[in-house]
């Protein structure tokens, strides 16, 4: 902008300066047009008048009958005579004298001047020299004899010009006199002189012509430079802006890839997703929704800038869902309205189904601000990254989710492993040792399933196991687990149970489990039993290690007993429990498996 303002300034400057000069050249050449033809047309005529009377000086020396004699002696014969009075009516010289070497004048065609004596110092030393003597005057008519007068001042002039040309008479390198011609140059040098005076008007004309017609093309290319120079100032400064924008926008989206990225759950996600969409995209309002896990619907995660989102929304009423790419409603000529934007007040708004790993995940819909259409409408690229982002964070959490899901649960039955039982018994301790909150916990084995899978095969096997499972599972309230620890055995940690509490839950699994009944192929297998083991934090320890094993102990007494029951651990040391687990399994019969 500067650099076009100075620009703008110095063309109008040169603007300025340009019409002052020819302002100033109109007025010097009116003044030269005016002044200059005088002195040259004065030099131009001397020159031809002298030129001329040269010529006549030839003339007349060559009619004389003897040149030398008629000067020295001053006698001129009738035929001398006669043809000196007939040159002023066969020239335009209307008088003129002759004189000896003294200046003398013995010839004159005035009369009165015969006799009279020129002294003038120029008849000594010019034209006794051979060089002829110029004298230009401009006198009162009145003062011209000769002239017509009555003529002269119908033409309204007071004054005219007139001339003297002095041409020495030379014979043989010897002075013998002059000849003085005197001719009347006003009308001719009045012709010449507007005749010089027109040419240099015409040039003069011609030449600020030109030069006008230069400047105004100087001028013209230069404002088409300014008009250029802004032009492409403005273009550049559309492009710094936009690339001000764009190094925003790739800040900020750098900032919240980096921000997603670490987000260890959805919830979490989405209020950053809140945050910064609030920031990158505030000409609109937005909403994500996720698909629940049913996938019949998608559920409303979060909103923000004014949005707001619906509890649970149907892909099919979503044109973006629907068609598997941005929807965006205010483009085009027909628009539907989605069934989750209602009510709807004509705002434009984006559908952008959230991708990840090539699978519809969610949607994230944006809605122009009341007035910001344009800018929102510019937005949508932006918008397309931030979904983009968004559905690969998504993505990111989910794997995560898994890849943890996989490393705590127990693909069989979905229960979690022994290593998240152990990690979660040994947290749940440590609460209830800051809030000193009951805590149990249970163990548990199917009964002779050893047996169950020789005669049922491992597939049917396994069908039980996972009902077992199910109903272990079932039986689990607010923040109590169940677990598979390995083959047929499973531990509940029940906290905030307290031990009656716990007794109860443990013989309400005992017979969930019996009253299981599973189908294989065409037949119901047979019903299985599981034996349980009780402990309770802190009567049978407060170490996991002790709790685990005391439970054990009381399900290995249950296995004792007859199996298909609860016992509860008994305090005391853990060795006698060891040694009375092993008299027990050295107890069993297969008789009693096949009694229960
Ligand atoms: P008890 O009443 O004394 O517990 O007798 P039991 O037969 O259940 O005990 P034992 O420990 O001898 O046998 C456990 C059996 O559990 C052995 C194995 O065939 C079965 N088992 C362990 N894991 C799985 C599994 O993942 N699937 C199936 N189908 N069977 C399993
Ligand atoms: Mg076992
Ligand atoms: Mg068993």
């Amino acid at each position: 902008m500067k650099q076009t303002n100075k620009v703008g300034r110095t063309s109008g400057l040169k603007v300025a300066g340009i019409s002052l000069m020819l302002i100033v050249l109109t007025a010097l050449a009116g003044w030269g047009i005016y002044a200059i033809p005088a002195p040259v047309v004065d030099r131009m005529l001397e020159s031809d008048l002298r030129h001329r009377a040269a010529q006549l000086n030839q003339q007349v020396a060559s009619h004389l009958h003897d040149v030398e004699a008629t000067f020295k002696r001053g006698i001129l014969d009738e035929h001398d005579k006669e043809f000196l009075e007939l040159l002023p009516e066969t020239s335009d010289i209307y008088r003129f004298k002759l004189f000896d070497s003294e200046g003398r004048v013995f010839w004159s065609t005035r009369a009165a001047d015969i006799g009279s004596l020129n002294s003038k110092p120029y008849f000594q030393e010019v034209l006794a020299t051979g060089e002829s003597f110029y004298k230009h005057e401009e006198k009162p008519i009145a003062e011209v004899s000769g002239l017509n007068h009555e003529l002269m001042a119908g033409s309204g002039k007071k004054t005219c010009h007139v001339a003297e040309i002095y041409t020495p008479v030379i014979k043989n390198g010897q002075f013998l006199g002059a000849i003085e011609f005197y001719s009347d140059i006003t009308s001719q040098r009045d012709l010449f002189i507007t005749r010089v005076r027109w040419s240099l008007a015409v040039l003069c004309g011609v030449a600020l012509l030109a030069l006008t017609v230069v400047i105004l093309v100087i001028y013209r290319t230069n404002r088409r430079q300014v008009r250029d120079l802004r032009v492409r100032a403005a273009k550049e400064r559309e492009l710094m802006d936009d690339q001000l924008r764009l190094a925003r926008e790739v800040r900020l989206l750098g900032e919240l890839n980096e921000w997603l990225q670490s987000s260890r759950s959805l919830d979490e996600l989405f209020d950053m997703v809140s945050r910064f969409m609030t920031h990158i995209l505030p000409e609109a309002e937005g909403s994500v929704y996720v698909y629940s896990n049913s996938r019949d619907v998608l559920d409303g995660c979060a909103s923000w800038n004014g949005g707001s989102h619906k509890a649970h929304i149907h892909p099919e009423g979503c044109w973006g869902l629907r068609r598997g790419r941005t929807y965006e409603f205010g483009a085009s000529e027909i628009d539907i309205v989605c069934e989750h934007a209602e009510p709807h007040d004509g705002r434009p708004y984006f559908c952008f189904p959230i991708l990840a790993h090539g699978e519809t995940v969610g949607l994230l819909h944006l809605r122009a601000h009341e007035g910001r259409n344009d800018a929102f409408h510019d937005s949508k690229k932006l918008a397309q990254l931030c979904a983009e982002q968004i559905s690969m964070a998504i993505a990111n959490v989910r794997m995560r989710d898994q890849l943890h899901d996989q490393s705590v649960r127990d693909p069989l039955t979905g229960l979690f492993n022994r290593r998240h039982m152990t990690e979660t018994l040994r947290k749940s301790i440590g609460r209830s040792q800051q809030t000193g909150a009951p805590l149990s916990l249970i163990a548990v084995d199917v009964d002779h399933f050893k047996k169950f899978n020789d005669i049922h095969g491992h597939d049917a096997g396994d069908m039980v196991l996972r009902a077992v499972g199910s109903a272990l599972e079932q039986g689990c309230d607010r923040d109590e687990i169940a677990c598979r620890i390995g083959g047929e055995e499973f531990t509940l940690i029940l906290p905030d149970n307290t031990p009656d509490e716990a007794m109860t839950r443990a013989e309400q699994l005992r017979q969930a489990v019996e009253a299981i009944s599973v189908r294989y192929g065409e037949k119901s297998l047979p019903r299985i039993t599981i034996s349980v083991g009780v402990a309770h934090y802190p009567t049978h320890g407060v170490m996991p290690q002790d709790l685990m094993r005391v439970a054990d102990d009381a399900l290995y007494a249950a296995k004792d007993k007859g199996r298909n029951q609860v016992q509860v651990g008994k305090s005391g040391n853990a060795a006698s429990g060891i040694v009375e687990r092993k008299k027990a399994a050295a107890s069993r019969t297969p008789a009693q498996v096949t009694s229960s």
